[in-house]
């Protein structure tokens, strides 16, 4: 009986014809499809894009130089080197990230206690010369700079689930 069965419906090409009924339903539904970039699609508050550095109002920055960081890092991506400052305070001298390295896990933001170094929404960046993968201080901060009201969002969005 089944033989039967299959026999009609290939000689009535049942099979095509619900193939098209899909393809026909999905012709005239909403596209998926967004028109990059000048579309975008929504980011999580927990998107793990190029690391920034962040600063106290104040300007300080929140850095405490405890290697926590560093220490936790999966893929040795981190170099971090510091020293007192005058007033006492211990400051990073040198923080590195070795961009070719890292893996985006996001556990160098996890460990950190003073919120320093996190992982932003910024997902379009590039390397043109040997040497960029490696992503200074100064370069930490001046993107975490450029994007702290966004960070402090993301950071607040997160803090039920931290
Ligand atoms: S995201 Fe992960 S791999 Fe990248 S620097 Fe942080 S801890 Fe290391
Ligand atoms: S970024 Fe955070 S975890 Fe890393 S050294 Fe600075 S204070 Fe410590």
């Amino acid at each position: 009986m089944k033989v039967f069965i299959d026999y009609i419906r290939s000689l009535f090409l049942l099979e095509l014809l619900k193939g098209l009924q899909l393809t026909g339903r999905y012709l005239c539904a909403k596209k998926f499809t967004i028109q990059y970039p000048e579309e975008r699609a929504p980011l999580s508050p927990r998107f793990r894009g190029l690391h920034a550095q962040r600063r106290y109002e104040s300007g300080e920055e929140r850095c405490i130089a405890c290697k926590l960081c560093e220490a936790t890092c999966p893929a040795l991506a981190i170099t971090i080197e510091a020293a007192p400052r005058e007033d006492g305070s211990r400051r990073t001298t040198r923080y590195e990230i070795d961009l070719f390295k890292c893996i985006f896990c996001g556990y160098c933001e996890e460990s950190c206690p003073v919120d320093a170094i996190v992982e932003s929404r910024t997902y379009e960046y590039c390397f043109e010369n040997r040497g960029e993968n490696i992503m200074t201080k100064e370069q930490l901060l001046a993107h975490g700079d450029k994007h702290e009201v966004q960070l402090a969002k993301d950071l607040e969005a997160q803090a039920p689930y931290r």
